[in-house]
């Protein structure tokens, strides 16, 4: 993407701001580039306005992890506490499927994972984002079995539970064989790794309304938030991906929007924003740069949210 990695070494190049942002009391924040090293998107997500980000530690769609020496996990750190980004949020790379019925796969994406963990532990990040996987070749329960195994297994021997790391099983648009579209499926996962693994939930707002749940009126927001309650619990949601939906309730269909122009619309955000249940989460989106300052301008919009 050399248009967008253009664009993200421009907010760089900018002058830092001469007023720390206004922050509020929730927090905000948004996937933010690694490009030209990772502690690079600790001050980028500053200088966009934000108080917590999520990164990738590895290329999206490849295998390939970042670079991530010492150095570069001190800086990290030093980034972090003097511009008090918190918490770190790492989003495990795509290719990964831990519920897969191919052994050789299986492995393999076992083998990123944990790669995935020890990144995220160097870097003294609070929390892992995984998808729960596609459980094609098998059945829903067995693939959600595969998957809380491969996580058992594959995170071994790794303190998470002293470095203050915690696994985030995140809900999917429920497509195809996709895992973790329901709450329950989500909530499975997390019951089965209980006392074996430090996990919890992200729950995607896009992803959440193209399956099917009603966020868009009042009272749908409402009923969905007590099933959420009642399956996975509001405490175990920690982060929220804010992502406004390009396509219909129950389309099943992955398409983020920017925030307010969507299918989903803004009063969701801010009932979600100031529910006092949800106030420990970070709230972080996912949306898309059309145009240059997207970033910045959805940031904007769920901190105005905020009463
Ligand atoms: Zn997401
Ligand atoms: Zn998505």
């Amino acid at each position: 993407m050399p248009r967008s990695l253009a664009r993200e070494q421009d907010i760089l190049r900018r002058r830092p701001p001469k007023r720390p942002p206004r922050l509020t009391s929730r927090r905000i924040g948004i996937h933010t580039s690694s490009a030209g090293g990772v502690p690079n998107a600790a001050e980028r997500a500053y200088r966009l306005g934000c108080n917590t980000f999520q990164i990738f530690s590895s290329s999206p769609r490849q295998w390939a992890p970042y670079a991530l020496g010492e150095l570069q996990c001190a800086e990290m750190n030093r980034l972090r506490a003097h511009y008090n980004l918190k918490p770190l949020v790492i989003h495990t790379n795509y290719l990964v499927n831990l519920a897969s019925s191919n052994e050789l796969f299986l492995e393999k994406s076992m083998a990123a994972f944990r790669g995935e963990v020890e990144r995220a532990l160097s870097l003294g990040a609070e929390y892992l984002v995984l998808h729960p996987g596609s459980f094609r070749g098998a059945d829903r329960e067995q693939g959600l079995l595969r998957t809380s195994a491969a996580i058992a297994a594959s995170t071994q021997g790794l303190d998470l539970e002293n470095a203050g790391l915690t696994i985030l099983i995140e809900n999917t648009a429920g497509a195809e064989f996709s895992l973790g579209g329901s709450f329950e499926q989500v909530a499975e996962v997390i019951d089965r790794l209980r006392g074996i693994v430090p996990t919890a939930a992200c729950i995607d707002t896009c992803h959440t309304h193209v399956c099917g749940y009603d966020i868009v009126s009042e009272d749908g927001l409402y009923r969905t938030l007590t099933q959420l309650d009642e399956t996975i619990g509001l405490n175990n949601v920690k982060v929220v991906h804010c992502n406004d939906a390009k396509a219909a309730r129950g389309s099943k269909l992955d398409r983020h929007q920017h925030i307010g122009t969507g299918m989903i619309g803004q009063e969701p955000f801010r009932i979600l924003l100031n529910d006092l249940r949800l106030a420990h989460a970070a709230f972080i989106a996912e949306t898309p740069i059309d145009s240059p300052g997207d970033d910045r301008r959805n940031v904007d919009a769920l901190k105005k949210l905020v009463q």
